[in-house]
């Protein structure tokens, strides 16, 4: 199995004129890299937040508050899962389904991990998609979760961890930190200007080529989101199976995009856009932005290695690859 961690996708390019230290930190948590850059003697336990988080949202866990939903039909969670759950539905009406939350039921079939992998079979496929719709799952407003049937499953593997990005920097700003970047994968969380007043500078990974870059975008707040189909995938028969599924059809969304960063100052929102915009493909995920149901900004970038930008993030975006061309 072929699996490359996010965690070189997304570079920060730290400058050394700040007169403030800065610490790094890499750990594996999330089911991929963590680093963090945060101010030397910062006394908040990052690392410990990020895992009392994944212990409350893990699919894995046989004892979080996602197990407990997908395992009853009716089950109360904590407001903290309920807020996030619902708010992962909202996005999945609004994306008309291109993100959808209880996308378990099929995703399960897809199974990265193994060394072995292989597609599951259509008959699988076809019966599990009747479980897939996010109108299956039905909120109070408060903590009650109700299921349309037990065979309806959450998945929030595209949208936890920029939940979980904009978490920990609410954490920071709470202890005084006004300062620093987090990455969570695919997931970049900025958490206020360098010391000197720049913006960071966020270098976006190339798909095709290992250890390159696109070009680069400066952050001076906010989340960017990565999804790409050379994040984890395999190949079996000379096919490439990635996974970020379409939704409507329980296979890996195949399209001309190979990437897409979504630019927003909702981390929950960066990361479930970046995986709706990737299935929508090239055109709806333009008309998805002109829409203007949510507020973000993206750079698509083409199987044949065109850059795609919206209107807003031209400033912020420079190309640095030849191998791109900016359309
Ligand atoms: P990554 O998790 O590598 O950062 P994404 O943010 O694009 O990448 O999320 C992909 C993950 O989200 C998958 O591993 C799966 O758990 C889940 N997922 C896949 N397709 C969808 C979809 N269409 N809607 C919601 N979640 C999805
Ligand atoms: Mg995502």
């Amino acid at each position: 199995m072929k699996r490359f961690f996010c965690v070189v996708f997304l570079t920060v390019f730290l400058f050394t004129s700040c007169t403030v230290t800065y610490e790094s930190n890499t750990y594996f948590a999330l089911d991929t890299f963590i680093s963090t850059n945060l101010p030397s003697g910062t006394a908040v336990d990052i690392e410990g937040y990020i895992r009392s988080l994944e212990a409350l949202i893990s699919k894995t866990d046989k004892n979080s508050e996602i197990s407990r939903i997908n395992e009853n039909v009716r089950c109360t969670v904590s407001h903290d899962v309920a807020s996030l759950l619902s708010f992962a539905l909202e996005i999945s009406e609004k994306t008309n389904g291109a993100f959808d939350v209880t996308c378990g039921a099929v995703s399960s079939l897809w199974d990265f991990r193994s060394d072995t992998p292989r597609p599951p079979s259509h008959e699988d496929i076809k019966k599990n998609l009747q479980n897939v719709g996010y109108y299956g799952i039905i909120t109070d407003g408060d903590t009650s979760v109700e299921k349309a049937s037990n065979d309806v499953k959450i998945d929030l593997g595209g949208i936890g961890k920029g939940y979980i990005a904009e978490k920990c920097v609410d954490r920071l700003h709470e202890n005084g930190v006004d300062s620093g970047f987090i990455s969570l994968g695919g997931n970049i969380a900025v958490v206020g200007k360098k010391e000197n007043g720049d913006g960071w500078n966020v270098a976006l990974r190339d798909p095709f080529r290992q250890n390159e870059t696109v070009g680069n975008i400066v952050m001076e707040s906010g989340y960017l989101s990565v999804s790409g189909d050379y994040e984890r995938y395999f190949e079996y028969e000379g096919e490439k199976y990635h996974h970020i599924i379409d939704p409507k059809t329980g296979y890996p969304a195949v399209n001309e995009l190979a990437s897409v960063a979504v630019l927003c100052d909702n981390g929950a929102l960066a990361d479930a856009l970046s995986t709706a915009l990737f299935v929508m493909g090239l055109d709806g995920a333009m008309q998805f932005y002109k829409d203007g149901i949510y507020t973000f900004e993206a750079v698509c970038i083409t199987k044949n290695g065109d850059v795609y930008t919206t209107d807003g993030i031209n400033e912020k975006f420079k190309l640095t690859s030849e191998n791109f061309i900016m359309k």
